[in-house]
């Protein structure tokens, strides 16, 4: 069993589809380990996103992921941070296969409505940035 670390960014918060979402995660047997909606701070955002700082899209992306409230959870399975990165689709939503999340919803390459790690490493340092292990079921 893998765990992963996903987000409903506020683009996504203010479509309302958290559920949407849940829903295609759920429906590909991967099941939700933990749960909670929160707003970053612009600090909090960019010390989440702190690998990307360099970035020339560092600063739009962190006001992006401070403007309003998020859904943030762990998804459980085997191999689930390939699938749930599957699930989602590219990062920018012109080249994100046809079914995928951000497909189907996205607006444009910063506001792709979710995020997922990368990575296991990725992962264990996203799941404490939100969850205590006495909050993952
Ligand atoms: N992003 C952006 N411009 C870019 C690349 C990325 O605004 O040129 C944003 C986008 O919201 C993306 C996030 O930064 O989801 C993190 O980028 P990454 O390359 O890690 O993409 P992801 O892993 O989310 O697909
Ligand atoms: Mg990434």
């Amino acid at each position: 069993m893998e765990k992963t670390l996903s987000i409903v960014k506020p683009d996504g918060v203010k479509k309302n589809i958290i559920g949407e979402v849940i829903t295609r995660f759920e429906k590909s047997g991967l099941r939700i380990a933990a749960l909670r909606m929160l707003r970053l701070s612009k600090e909090d955002a960019k010390n989440f996103y702190i690998v990307h700082k360099e970035r020339p899209f560092y600063d739009s992306l962190t006001d992006f992921m401070s403007e309003g409230p998020i859904a943030v959870m762990v998804v459980e399975g085997d191999n689930a941070i390939s699938r749930v990165r599957e699930i989602m689709g590219a990062t920018n939503p012109k080249d994100a296969a046809p079914g995928t999340i951000r497909a189907d919803f996205a607006s444009d390459i910063e506001h792709n409505i979710v995020h997922g790690s990368d990575s296991p490493v990725s992962a264990s340092f996203e799941i404490p940035f939100f969850f205590s292990s006495l909050d993952i079921n």
